[in-house]
């Protein structure tokens, strides 16, 4: 029997505000355990919640930004369970009513094309705090900072159906998230986790399968991975005519594989019911379109301003608008050339090439938006070779020192002096007469070689486009 996987994802991102969703605490990253505390983030009896509106206005903003119906009247719920990373003994969530519902995201990928898939609701709700366990002195500690974190939760309908589709969905929602400023995206501290709901159906029936519960994911790769290893894990358990067990598993990345964790909480085990303390959030229009009036571009609107704009092709336009940030770089470096192709090719792949074995992102780049433009410029400007660009390249990205004072302090203009270019040529083919003679009686493969000997003369500074009809025209002569 062909079964067909269902996925379904949810995705918690942590939202950007400075200060805690229900209190004043800091929301910063790093600082001593517990200090980021009040009494109402560590759920001190007799304290009350005052919801942050900051937090609000980025929740409206995802909904829009995702084409979702935003509530007039939503409400938050409290979510009961004991934790030690949980003081209230309770989380306030949105179950009932939640802030946002019905939206989509369009998706493409290689194997399945275009396809939009269905966001069921975003809901606001405060982050846990944190165990710390210590294997050595054998104890286990909590750090409550991120307790009351501002979080909203994006869930997708059950509309995705391969690890590649999944993959997709989670680097366009990062990328919009990252767009419209609400969330750092950062994966490694976890504002942006995802958990995997997965199960198989035999393909052509409606209705769905038994799941499982991925969590742990922590980058796009093992959301992928931990997916195709739950579709294999599940076909296997199917096929020997036994049952899938509805229950969380953990990604296990060393290993390579997913184990239980623990069965699956339903929502009954929560108790969910309205939090007396807060009040309804109403949301008016005026508030939905002073938010709608501050959006950003879109990753889909820029990629096509950049195809119409700069003449890019898809391939390019979805490398360079995959992140805000590579955007804005790539913008600022063409602001004053005009082949902006060949700074796109150099962007993608000498810039991305060198960031990602240096493990940067391009906000950390060596090399500014301003000095790669300069570079390009040198370069369209035929005051440098492809190949002394790329040396010069090479040493900002160590020095940090400006294009034009490396190409001036080390001569590394181009030599299009056609004098010099004769005698070069001239040189070359005398120093070479075997591979003349050969090339003479048909070899013409040798052309390249003649080209190699003339740039390491000039270590890569001759003029392709001068030395080029100057050797052919000799070559032919020369017999
Ligand atoms: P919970 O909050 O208990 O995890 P939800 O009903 O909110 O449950 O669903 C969570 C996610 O699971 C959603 O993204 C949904 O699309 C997905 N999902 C629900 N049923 C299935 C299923 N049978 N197979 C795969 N995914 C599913
Ligand atoms: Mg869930
Ligand atoms: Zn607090």
């Amino acid at each position: 029997m062909e079964f067909e996987p269902v996925i379904g994802l949810e995705v918690h991102a942590q939202l950007k505000t400075e200060t805690k969703i229900f209190c004043s605490c800091t929301t910063a990253f790093g600082n001593a355990p517990n200090a980021n505390t009040c009494p109402v983030c560590t759920g001190m009896p007799g304290v009350l919640p005052v919801l942050n509106k900051k937090a609000v206005t980025f929740a409206i903003k995802a909904a829009l930004a995702t084409h979702c119906t935003i509530a007039q009247e939503s409400r938050f719920d409290r979510k009961n369970y004991f934790y030690p990373d949980l003081p209230k003994g309770y989380q306030i969530s949105q179950y009932a009513a939640p802030i946002a519902e019905h939206g989509h995201l369009d998706i493409e990928t290689d194997q399945t094309g275009e396809k939009s898939i269905g966001i069921t609701r975003i809901h606001m709700e405060e982050d846990a705090g944190k165990l710390i366990h210590d294997p050595v002195r054998g104890k286990s500690m909590v750090d409550l900072n991120r307790t009351g974190v501002p979080l909203i939760e994006i869930v997708s309908e059950p509309d995705i159906r391969t690890p590649a589709e999944a993959g997709a969905y989670l680097r366009k929602l990062h990328a919009i998230l990252r767009y419209i400023d609400v969330c750092d995206g950062n994966m490694e501290q976890g504002s942006f986790r995802c958990d995997a709901n997965i199960s198989l159906r035999p393909r052509g029936r409606d209705a769905f399968g038994t799941r499982t519960e991925l969590k742990n994911l922590n980058s796009f790769r093992h959301v992928e991975k931990a997916i195709q290893y739950e579709i294999d894990r599940q076909t296997y358990v199917l096929e020997q005519g036994t049952s899938v067990v509805q229950e969380t598993r953990l990604w296990d990345p060393a290993a390579n594989k997913t184990v239980s964790m623990r069965g699956k909480e339903q929502a009954h085990d929560y108790r969910y019911f309205p939090d007396p303390d807060l009040v309804p959030l109403i949301v008016d229009q005026d508030w939905i379109n002073q938010v709608a009036d501050q959006m950003p571009e879109l990753p889909e609107a820029k990629k096509a301003r950049f195809m119409s704009d700069y003449q890019l092709s898809d391939y390019d336009a979805q490398i360079l608008t995959a992140d805000i940030n590579l955007a804005n770089f790539f913008e600022s470096c063409v602001k004053n050339l005009s082949n902006v192709k060949q700074a796109a090719n150099w962007i993608s792949t000498t810039l991305l090439g060198l960031l990602n074995n240096r493990g940067l992102d391009i906000t950390q780049s060596p090399v500014s938006a301003e000095d790669f433009g300069t570079l390009m410029g040198l370069l369209e400007s035929d005051t440098i070779t492809a190949a002394t660009a790329k040396t010069v390249f090479e040493e900002m990205a160590v020095t940090g020192a400006d294009p034009v004072a490396i190409v001036k302090e080390k001569g590394l203009e181009q030599v299009s002096d056609s004098a010099e270019i004769h005698s070069l040529v001239d040189t070359v083919l005398a120093e070479n007469p075997n591979e003349v003679a050969a090339f003479q009686n048909g070899k013409t493969k040798l052309f390249s070689f003649f080209m190699g000997q003339i740039m390491k003369k000039t270590r890569g500074k001759a003029d392709p486009k001068i030395v080029t009809p100057v050797l052919q025209s000799k070559l032919a002569s020369e017999k």
